[in-house]
């Protein structure tokens, strides 16, 4: 079969990183099934060239249809968000287990070659992330297991339930563990977004407003290290064809303060801002950043964006939906 009939399944293709893998993957000539809960206009992007259909994972029969006559399924959809969202909604976080059991099901009864997880630096345990300055987390640091509350169980379970799913049925999967990606087309208000996109969105309402001070969750001094999109669509398409099963890391280790990534996006806008730090909204670990030896040793992947390129085109694309919002 060519690259070009066999159909590569993309869910969660209404959200941030699957409508970027989606139109990775339309050009590369292949033919895309796009599945997503959202109505179409809720998706950040949507691809004319696509088989794009609305449908709810969370049911065993929708699952049948996204993955029937499928080569490549891509399991991108959760219900999630930055840690605004996922602290205080641990339970729908969990609930994602269901898509993902159902896709696997659905997978092995249709005959897929290969299933791609996107996991997340959250399986890492709680303890190796307490201070700003750990060392880099490492695939095997994962276990013995204390992920974050919530979301990171359902993560760590879900990789699991690949594994055995390989063990016991013989279907590829690939697990890939995604450490803060950002970039345009991502969540940038109303409450699911994360911290780049954020504070993007904060500094460009106080440029086009002219506030003189922006809020900042915590004391700015937690540290985290960002991946730009295109690195971690790169990242996915090597691991799923690859012939690693294990999971690995698709991270940046460009570490930063939360206060010098509002430098950094403070320098893009050209303004000057105070903060007012909030100390009592979710913080998430004090400090974490992704040990890429591993990824780098078995497939050559590292991230190749610097943090202030990226940053500079997602506070633009920021920029102009915040002014547009504003009319
Ligand atoms: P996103 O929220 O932008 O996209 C997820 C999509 O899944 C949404 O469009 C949502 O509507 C869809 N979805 C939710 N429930 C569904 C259902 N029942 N049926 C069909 N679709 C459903 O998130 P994202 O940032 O693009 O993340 C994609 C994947 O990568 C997620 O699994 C996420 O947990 C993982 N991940 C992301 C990051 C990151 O920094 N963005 C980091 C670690 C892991």
């Amino acid at each position: 079969m060519s690259p070009a009939d066999a159909i590569s399944v993309v869910t969660g293709a209404g959200g941030f990183i699957g409508g970027h893998l989606v139109r990775a993957l339309l050009d590369e000539g292949r033919a895309v099934r796009a599945v997503d809960i959202k109505p179409a206009d809720r998706w950040h992007q949507r691809f004319e060239g696509a088989d794009n259909r609305r449908l709810d994972l969370r049911e065993r029969a929708a699952c049948e249809e996204a993955v029937d006559g499928a080569h490549t399924v891509f399991n991108l959809a959760s219900d999630m968000g930055g840690m605004g969202f996922i602290a205080r909604h641990k339970a729908r976080c969990m609930l994602s287990v269901i898509i993902n059991t159902h896709l696997l099901e659905a997978s092995v009864d249709h005959g897929v070659d290969r299933f791609f997880f996107s996991s997340s630096a959250c399986v890492y345990p709680l303890a190796r992330q307490a201070s700003a300055s750990l060392a880099p987390l490492r695939e095997e640091d994962a276990y013995p297991a204390d992920p974050e509350d919530g979301y990171g169980w359902e993560k760590l379970f879900s990789e699991r339930m690949c594994r055995h799913f390989t063990e016991d049925f013989g279907l590829a999967t690939r697990v890939a563990r995604f450490h803060n990606v950002y970039g345009p087309f991502g969540e940038w208000t109303g409450g699911r977004e994360k911290a780049p996109a954020a504070i993007c969105r904060k500094v460009a309402e106080a440029e086009l407003s002219g506030f003189d001070t922006i809020e900042v969750w915590g004391d700015g001094e937690q540290t985290r290290s960002f991946t730009w999109i295109d690195d971690c669509i790169h990242g996915t398409r090597l691991i799923t064809d690859s012939d690693v099963s294990e999971p690995l890391n698709v991270g940046s280790a460009e570490l930063i303060t939360i206060n010098q990534l509002v430098d950094l996006v403070c320098e893009i806008a050209g303004v000057e801002l105070k903060r007012r730090h909030v100390v009592d909204e979710p913080q998430g670990v004090r400090g974490r950043n992704s040990d890429n030896e591993r990824i780098r040793r078995v497939l050559g992947w590292e991230p190749a964006t610097p943090l202030a390129t990226g940053l500079e085109a997602t506070y633009r694309w920021i920029r102009d939906q915040v002014a547009a919002q504003r009319g």
